[in-house]
C-alpha cells in the first residue's frame, strides 16, 4: 500500500525523485492512525484525533480502508485545533495542507500545534460489515526545496525542455481585460492556458514577494499535466529584484529592515537549495520602476550567484540588456548560468509582442520534466535562451578534448597544445550565423553560416591551456541575437558552487 501512494508523496514531502525502493526505506509516517468502523456507525461521523507538534510546515495525510467490495464508503475531512480545514469526502485518498498551499478541498494557512482531528464520515457501511482504516500522517518540519505541485515528473527522460521563468499574475501586478473589457487582476489560469497554447513545457509564476499564488498552482497542476509549474517568486527589494525558484515557504524579502543585506538573501537561498537569480540587472531604477536595477549597498559574494536573467522580455538587447552584467562575472572567472524571462504582466498578450509569455524562452537540458531536474539543469548551465520564442529552435554545443567531453555549462580540461573539437547542432536557424565569444571576444575562425534547417557543424580551437569561457550565439545576418548559449568553461578546475 505504501508503494502505491509513494509517487504522490515525492512532491508532497518535498523530496527529490528517488526510486520507490529508496523512498520506502526513507519515508516513514510520523503517525499512523488505525481503527475499525462497524455497521452500527453507518451515517455518522467518527473522529480520529492526532497531535501536531510545534514547527511543522506541512502535513500530508494518506487514507485507506477495507470493505470497498462490500460497498463500504468512508469520507474524510480535517479540523485543526481552532477551525475547520476542509472536506474531501470520498474523492481523495491523500492530501496536503501547508502554510502556503493545500490540495483542493483543503485550506492552507498556519499549522498550529495541538490536537487535530480527521473526521471520518460514514455514508455507507452494511450492518454486518466491518472496515479497517489506516491514516498515515507525514510532517515536514523544515523549510525545504524544491517543492513541487506535481506528484511525479510530467515527462520522463532527458530532453531540452522549453519554458518561461518570469511571469506575473493577479497575485501581484499582472492585469488583463475582463469579459466586459475592464482592466482587472489577471487570473493564474490564463497564464497557464497561454503558456500551454505556446507549447511551453514549464513556467514559473513569479509574483512580487508574495506566496499567495502557490495555492492556485497546486489546484491547476493536475489539469495542466503537460506544463510544469516551478515554484517561484520575485524577491523585490529597493536595490534589486531576484527570482527565487524552488521553495514555497515564506522568505523574508525586507532587505535593509529585517534582512541586513542582499548577501543574506543569497545565503538563505543556498541553505534552502533554491536558486536565486538576479533579474533585469541593468534596468534603470527610478520612479517608474523602483529598485529595478541591481544596486545592492554591499556587493554579494559572486560564488552565491547561480543564475542571472541575461535576457528580460522588456530589454532583450541594448543598454538595458543583462548580458553585459552577466559577462562581467564570467570575465572574473565565475560560472553563472544565464537564463531568460518574459516578465509578462498580461497573460493574453499576443505571441511576438514585447514580454509575451514565452518571449524569450529559456530552454533547459534536464533529466526529466520535474522541478528538481529543471533546477538542476539551471545549476549546471545546460541552458540556452531562444529570444525569438520559437517552438522548435535547437542549439546543442558539445566540446571534446582527448577523452573529456562537455556541453554548455560544463567545464572541460584542455591542456596547452591540444585541440578542442567543437560540434554544433543547430535546428531551425537557416540563414543565420553561428558565432563564438572567447572571454567575451569574437573568434572569427569559428564563425559559421547556417544554411540547413537541421545542421551539424564541426569546428576546432587550439588550446593554450589557460582558463577561458567559450560561449556560442546564433545571430541574424544583421547581427541581431537569436539564440544565446551558456559557455563551455575551459580549464576551470574549481567546482561550481
Ligand atoms: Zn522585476
Ligand atoms: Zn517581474
Amino acid at each position: 500500500m505504501i508503494k502505491k501512494i509513494l509517487p504522490g508523496l515525492l512532491s508532497l514531502l518535498c523530496l527529490t525523485f528517488f526510486s520507490l525502493e529508496a523512498l520506502s526505506a526513507q519515508v516513514k509516517p510520523d503517525i499512523t492512525l488505525k481503527g475499525v468502523i462497524t455497521g452500527s456507525e453507518n451515517n455518522s461521523y467518527v473522529e480520529a484525533p492526532f497531535t501536531v507538534p510545534d514547527g511543522i510546515v506541512s502535513i500530508t495525510v494518506t487514507f485507506h480502508y477495507t470493505g470497498k467490495e462490500q460497498h463500504t464508503a468512508l469520507d474524510l475531512g480535517l479540523f485543526d485545533p481552532e477551525r475547520f480545514r476542509g472536506w474531501s469526502g470520498g474523492n481523495k485518498d491523500h492530501f496536503t495542507v501547508s502554510t502556503t498551499s493545500a490540495t483542493p478541498s483543503y485550506l492552507p494557512g498556519p499549522l498550529p500545534a495541538g490536537q487535530w482531528k480527521l473526521i471520518i464520515g460514514v455514508p455507507n457501511i452494511r450492518e454486518t460489515v466491518t472496515s479497517n482504516y489506516e491514516a498515515n500522517i507525514f510532517f515536514t518540519r523544515e523549510k525545504s526545496t524544491p517543492t513541487s505541485f506535481a506528484d511525479a515528473p510530467l515527462r520522463d527522460g532527458p530532453a531540452w525542455y522549453r519554458g518561461d521563468l518570469h511571469i506575473h499574475t493577479a497575485h501581484s501586478d499582472g492585469s488583463c481585460q475582463s469579459q466586459s473589457g475592464k482592466k482587472v487582476p489577471c487570473p493564474v489560469f490564463l497564464t497557464a492556458e497561454t503558456a500551454s497554447a505556446r507549447g511551453l513545457d514549464f513556467i514559473a509564476v513569479t509574483d512580487h514577494n508574495t506566496d499567495s499564488h502557490y495555492d492556485a498552482l497546486r489546484e491547476l497542476q493536475p489539469y495542466f499535466d503537460k506544463l510544469l509549474f516551478i515554484p517561484g517568486r520575485e524577491i523585490t527589494t529597493f536595490w534589486g529584484h531576484a527570482n527565487l525558484f524552488g521553495p514555497t515557504d515564506f522568505v523574508d524579502f525586507r532587505v535593509g529592515t529585517t534582512v541586513p543585506s542582499a548577501q543574506m538573501l543569497f545565503e538563505e537561498a543556498a541553505r534552502m537549495h533554491a536558486i536565486l537569480s538576479i533579474n533585469h540587472p541593468n534596468a534603470p531604477t527610478g520612479q517608474v520602476c523602483m529598485g529595478c536595477g541591481w544596486t545592492p549597498k554591499e556587493a554579494v559574494d559572486p560564488h552565491l550567484i547561480q543564475s542571472i536573467e541575461a535576457v528580460n522580455g522588456g530589454a532583450e538587447e541594448g543598454q538595458y540588456s543583462g548580458i553585459s552584467f552577466w559577462e562581467k562575472y564570467l570575465n572574473q572567472g565565475y560560472r553563472i548560468t544565464a537564463i531568460g524571462g518574459s516578465d509578462n504582466h498580461n497573460a493574453p498578450a499576443p505571441a511576438g509582442s514585447r514580454s509575451a509569455i514565452g518571449s524569450p524562452t529559456t530552454v533547459i537540458y534536464a533529466d526529466n520534466l520535474s522541478v528538481p531536474a529543471i533546477l538542476d539543469g539551471i545549476r549546471k548551465g545546460h541552458v540556452f535562451i531562444d529570444l525569438s520564442a520559437t517552438r522548435d529552435r535547437r542549439f546543442e554545443i558539445a566540446a571534446e578534448d582527448g577523452n573529456q567531453k562537455g556541453i554548455m555549462g560544463d567545464a572541460l580540461p584542455a591542456p596547452a597544445g591540444s585541440t578542442v573539437q567543437i560540434s554544433a547542432h543547430v535546428v531551425a536557424c537557416s540563414g543565420n550565423k553561428l558565432r563564438f565569444l572567447l572571454d567575451g571576444q569574437p573568434v572569427a575562425s569559428l564563425d559559421s553560416n547556417i544554411s540547413q534547417a537541421d545542421q551539424g557543424i564541426s569546428l576546432t580551437l587550439p588550446s593554450d591551456g589557460k582558463k577561458h569561457w567559450l560561449r556560442p550565439d546564433v545571430v541574424s545576418p544583421e547581427g541581431k541575437l537569436i539564440l544565446l548559449g551558456n559557455p563551455i568553461y575551459l580549464n576551470y578546475t574549481e567546482d561550481k558552487k
